[in-house]
């Protein structure tokens, strides 16, 4: 029996500190293995924790709770696992068990193990299988959906559910209806369709290796010369220079050698096209893990990962805390992609998290990018990162050409100047397809009375509602609140009321004007929100289905449209003039990842910027796409006013509902942090650069050292102790280390 050992145990809950357990009664210790997730009674609750270490003894038994029961029998988190999290605990100062149960699948954080998902298919029966499509002249619906079920492959388990017949179109409800009551069509259940993405894929012969090119033979070989040892290497190259294709065939011989690789990618990287990249050239052993899945089908990926059965994890960021047993290297394609970043909650980078797991495995990482973050770029000029560079198109495509546009009084329709307008025409004369950028969606971002000047403001934060004219809706872009689009204005009963100000459902409407016969496409997050239909939109454009492509961010990243000869990029000025030092940065990376969706195939493709800044220095390096000018140049700046990466900062934030407590607690909590440690300077308080969102004020404290340890010392101090403030009841706070966003 196990009377005498006392149980450390990471339980979620907003404290910085572990617990002490004794063991659940009939428990040996042979069973209490590190790692291994125990109930334990928190509070008046019970919770899900994880085992950390077995002591002997502690003098204060016989104040201490038993644990429950045990729910494993083996680790879910492994020793490497734990000792990055604690890693992320301490550099992100932030509850440990709260890190712990962040890296864990949220069925595991449960103490009830998973349900298995299930989908519901209709599958042909054996007559329908037989019946002749010619029966169903009259009966266009049933007639497709029959077609659509006899071209599936003659398996058990093939079928097609509601999604897939959704894209049928129509009234495929009440036509399947008519089918089942034939005889042709059965209903029955399957498990979730995303798990049979585990389903075997045979690799076929026309997808195997390209040869590589020297560039990215000497960047395979680099890496494949130091498989054994920790090492950074940052691949830069433009988009289209056979980045991929490097990963794919490092890859290769990771999984040669019997190790498993992680590919991390940005929530909106992660496209079917990349995916079935990879599972062409490896078949089945690639597994994907995302937002989109359930709970069931992310824990089953988990679990396959962590059985070994897994050999490739392509993920967004929060697979960076995928098992591993057999680790072998670890990729992060666009690895200056601010989603990457987690935002809330424990605020970390992927990519610097994937850097640290790396390090502790004694793994090989690459970090690629087109347009590398500065941070990345200064490090690999240090030598602190190996420089891979490839500096051609593989395969010979050859470089856009890019021109600015001034568009400073020029006539424009909804946003496109004429000059453009007619490049529009010209190319798609020509065949070919123009991809049409600008960062935002809905149809106009202001509502204003022309008579009395009055503006359609969200009533809970500092800013306007944005026109949704297809949905007739008001919608804040910042805290989700909506009205109906008024037909008169609310201050003065006016008709005048004018959008002002361009998204791309207004683009949209002008070019569906401009260009009635050609097959417009906008792809944001108003025409993608269901599952599935994003991918459906990308394939359709992919395919070449569509003449014109319009779309935000979402457009810009990962996605091959070979079609595209021109892309033109309506409001660039934005970045030119943030308040967010990183804007700049933020917005050459931007253009140059949308202008390379130009002529990435035979055709060379065309980039037009417009612009009222004709004049910028930055944009004039931005069409000698001279990445590298770029980032040297800011970098200087950066350094002059000594910001990252030439010093380390975190921000403190805190919010209520009111605008004094907020302020009060960042005092307080900024003389405590100078008093800390020497050298550690603060800034602020300062109202957020949205200071009302969602009916809370937002107050930020910016901690800045030139020295990383400082910093951090500093933090270590303070923050544990910040719940204790009197003030702290009263705000919500929290705190984020190496910030990319400026709230
Ligand atoms: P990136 O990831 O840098 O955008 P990819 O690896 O996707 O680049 O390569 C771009 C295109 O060029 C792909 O269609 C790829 O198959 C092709 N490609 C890559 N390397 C070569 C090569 N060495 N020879 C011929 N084609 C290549
Ligand atoms: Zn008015
Ligand atoms: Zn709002």
């Amino acid at each position: 029996m196990s009377q005498s050992v006392v149980l450390s145990v990471a339980v979620p809950a907003p404290l910085y500190q572990y617990f002490d357990y004794l063991p659940p009664v009939d428990v040996t210790t042979a069973e209490l293995t590190p790692g291994i997730r125990l109930e334990v009674p928190f509070g008046r609750r019970q919770c899900v924790g994880v085992l950390l270490a077995v002591h002997k003894g502690s003098d204060f038994r016989g104040q201490l709770k038993r644990a429950t029961r045990v729910l494993d029998s083996e680790p879910v988190l492994d020793d490497n696992m734990r000792q990055l999290l604690d890693w992320a605990a301490s550099y992100y100062h932030h509850p440990p068990g709260e890190v712990y149960s962040t890296a864990l699948p949220a069925s595991l954080r449960r103490s009830r193990p998973p349900r298995q998902h299930t989908l519901d298919v209709w599958q042909l029966t054996q007559s329908g299988r037989q019946a002749s499509v010619d029966e169903l002249k009259r009966s266009p619906r049933q007639r497709e959906i029959l077609i659509a079920l006899q071209k599936l492959p003659d398996e058990p388990d093939s079928g097609l559910d509601r999604q897939q017949l959704q894209q049928l179109g129509g009234d495929w409800r009440n036509a399947l209806k008519k089918l089942v009551a034939r005889g042709w069509a059965c209903q029955r259940s399957r498990p979730s369709a995303r798990d049979t993405e585990a389903l075997p894929i045979e690799a076929s012969a026309a997808t195997q290796a390209v040869t590589l090119n020297s560039h990215q033979q000497i960047a395979v070989q680099s890496l494949l010369d130091d498989l054994e040892r920790f090492q950074v290497s940052l691949l830069y190259g433009v988009t289209g220079s056979g980045k991929t294709e490097v990963y794919l065939q490092a890859i290769a011989s990771v999984l040669q050698r019997g190790r498993q690789a992680l590919v991390l990618v940005p929530e909106i990287g992660l496209t079917p096209q990349l995916v079935t990249r990879f599972r062409q050239r490896f078949g089945a052993v690639v597994d994907v893990m995302h937002s989109g899945l359930n709970d069931g089908e992310r824990y089953r990926a988990w679990q396959r990962a962590a059985s070994g059965q897994a050999r490739i994890i392509i993920g967004t960021r929060s697979a960076v805390f995928t098992p591993l047993p057999e680790p072998g290297i670890i990729v992060v394609d666009e690895e200056h992609d601010s989603s990457l970043k987690q935002m809330e909650g424990l605020r970390y980078s992927a990519r610097d998290v994937a850097i640290m797991r790396a390090r502790l495995s004694s793994i090989p990482i690459v970090l690629g990018s087109a347009t590398p973050a500065l941070e990345s770029y200064h490090n690999a000029n240090r030598g602190r990162y190996r420089l891979l560079h490839l500096p051609a198109r593989a395969g010979g495509a050859m470089h856009p050409t890019m021109q600015l546009l001034d568009v400073r009084g020029q006539p424009m329709d909804e946003g496109i100047s004429w000059p453009l307008m007619q490049s529009i025409q010209q190319h798609l004369q020509r065949g070919g397809q123009v991809l049409l950028f600008l960062n935002r969606r809905g149809y106009a971002p202001t509502l204003l009375c022309h008579d009395c000047g009055w503006v359609a403001q969200c009533r809970r934060c500092d800013a306007h509602m944005t026109i949704h004219q297809r949905a007739e809706r008001l919608r804040c872009h910042h805290c989700g609140a909506e009205a109906a689009l008024p037909k008169k204005c609310p201050g003065c009963l006016s008709n005048e009321l004018r959008p002002v100000g361009q998204g791309t459902e207004r683009t949209e409407t002008a070019l569906q004007q401009h260009f009635p016969e050609q097959r417009i496409l906008r792809i944001d997050r108003d025409t993608t929100q269901r599952r599935g239909q994003m991918d459906a939109l990308l394939e359709q454009a992919e395919r070449g289905e569509a003449d014109i492509l319009i779309g935000t961010q979402l457009l810009a990243k990962g996605h091959h449209f070979p079609g595209v000869t021109l892309v033109g990029i309506l409001n660039s000025d934005q970045g030119l003039f943030s308040v967010d030092f990183r804007a700049p940065e933020r917005m050459a990376q931007q253009v140059l990842q949308v202008a390379g969706r130009a002529g990435r195939a035979d055709k060379p493709g065309e980039v037009i910027i417009q612009t009222h800044s004709p004049d910028h220095p930055l944009l004039h390096s931005l069409t000698r796409q001279d990445y590298d000018r770029i980032a040297r140049t800011l970098l200087q700046e950066r350094e002059l006013v000594e910001l990252p990466p030439y010093s380390y900062i975190a921000l403190l934030r805190a919010e209520a509902t009111d605008a004094q407590h907020p302020q009060t607690f960042l005092h307080q909590a900024a003389g405590k942090i100078t008093a800390s440690t020497n050298n550690v300077e603060t800034l602020g308080p300062v109202p957020a650069p949205m200071e009302r969102r969602a009916g809370r004020y937002r107050y930020q404290l910016l901690i800045q050292c030139a020295e990383r340890g400082r910093l951090h010392h500093a933090l270590a101090t303070v923050i544990p102790q910040l719940g204790t403030l009197n003030a702290a009841k009263r705000v919500r706070w929290s705190v984020d280390v190496d910030p990319v966003d400026s709230y």
